[in-house]
């Protein structure tokens, strides 16, 4: 069934993935109705209808699929009760079995471990005592995370002695955790691609990321990998979405060691790093889940620029004052996308600035001198 340009698109979760959805959903004629449980979110400001209820609210979620034509979702923690019920009564996608394989981090590495993807090292955790074990096992430095609700690095820390075993057990809050051993990475790459009705996936060429506090900083493209490593990596993110059975756009987080490729996370979704394929490439990450979710034909997304870099605006930046705008704007080869936050918190995503160009060094310092002109005092 094709969803055409003037019908409906539910979206679950009102961050600036469904913004940024709605945006490239609304430029191509279609309607969208966004569900979130704050009112005013970055994607309800954009979309045409926008319904402020709780997640777990199962009428509200069977009212909203009563008025659209397909579900999908920019938000992991959709309870699977609230998608079983919308699926009753229109198709979600990606699937609901999707959502649950990725959204937790344990059951997503043993999925991906059990069907022979590469993987760092990694124990489930369930109390202290087996924190000890697994560390005795792993060694130092390892990282805990929480298996469930863990984001942009919340629920994670670095275990670099022993000794900080109850340290990192207390802090994690959480019945369940995943310990998994430390990665001495070359560089992290991710590869976004998108599979639709037909289920061939198109993807995007691989892009290198550098996190900074666990946050992704700075995103660039191409990345700097050989290509055996590339295409390596293309074909692991493309047996991933076969075994998963993706309809819609997902991203595979790696990290390169040597010649090597271990997969860190999957998203289900549009990701921080592919937010540069709206200024960059010929289909964006947005109109790609678009078209894998309405079956329109999904074709090869091809570079508008050589080389490009995004550099995320966080809440860290508005700290004393309003970040200076008009500073930033002065280069037209960077682009500026704000998510209509009301409150900057630090570590909050806020924004993010692109810049293309045909050196890749030229792109990340175009990205780079916008952001720091942000900080620049208004003359
Ligand atoms: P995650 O939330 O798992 O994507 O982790 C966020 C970031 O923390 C990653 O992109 C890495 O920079 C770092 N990180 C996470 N897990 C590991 C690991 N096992 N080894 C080294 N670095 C890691």
């Amino acid at each position: 069934m094709t969803i055409l340009p003037g019908q409906t698109i539910g979206i679950l979760g009102g961050g600036q993935l469904g913004r940024m959805f709605a945006i490239a959903a609304r430029r191509m004629g279609y309607r969208v109705h966004a569900l979130d449980p704050t009112p005013e979110s970055p994607t309800g400001q954009v979309a045409d209808y926008e319904v402020t209820a709780r997640y777990d609210d199962l009428d509200a979620a069977r009212r909203f699929a009563f008025g659209v034509d397909v579900v999908t979702f920019e938000f992991e923690n959709v309870p699977a009760e609230t998608l079983a019920a919308i699926e009753e009564i229109r198709p979600v996608f990606p699937s609901p079995f999707v959502l649950q394989t990725t959204r937790h981090r344990l059951r997503e590495k043993e999925f991906l471990a059990k069907n022979g993807f590469p993987v760092a090292p990694f124990r489930r955790v369930d109390s202290v005592d087996s924190l000890r074990g697994a560390i005795a096992g792993l060694g130092t430095p390892s990282i805990l995370k929480t298996a469930e609700f863990g984001y942009d690095g919340k629920g994670q820390s670095i275990i670099r002695d022993p000794s900080e075993v109850d340290r990192a057990w207390n802090e994690l809050r959480a019945p369940v955790g995943v310990l998994e051993g430390f990665v001495k990475f070359d560089c992290e790459i991710s590869v976004v691609g998108g599979r639709g009705e037909d289920r061939l996936f198109h993807a995007f060429p691989p892009v290198e990321n550098v996190h900074r506090n666990h946050i992704l900083d700075v995103t660039t493209y191409p990345a700097r990998i050989s290509a055996g490593v590339s295409k390596r990596a293309i074909e692991m993110a493309q047996e991933i979405a076969a075994k998963l059975d993706l309809r819609g756009v997902m991203c595979v987080e790696m990290f390169v060691v040597g010649n090597e490729v271990l997969v860190n996370e999957i998203a289900p979704r549009p990701h921080n790093s592919g937010h540069l394929t709206i200024d960059a490439f010929t289909i964006s990450q947005f109109e790609m889940q678009l078209r894998a979710v309405c079956g329109l034909p999904m074709t090869a997304s091809v570079p508008l620029a050589p080389a490009a870099a995004m550099v995320n605006l966080l809440g860290d930046l508005w700290h004393d004052r309003t970040p200076n705008w008009p500073a930033a704007l002065r280069d037209s080869s960077v682009k500026l996308h704000l998510y209509g936050k009301q409150t900057a918190r630090p570590g909050r995503k806020m924004g993010h600035i692109t810049a293309t160009d045909d050196s890749l060094e030229r792109a990340r310092a175009a990205a780079m001198s916008a952001r720091d002109a942000l900080t620049q005092a208004a003359i």
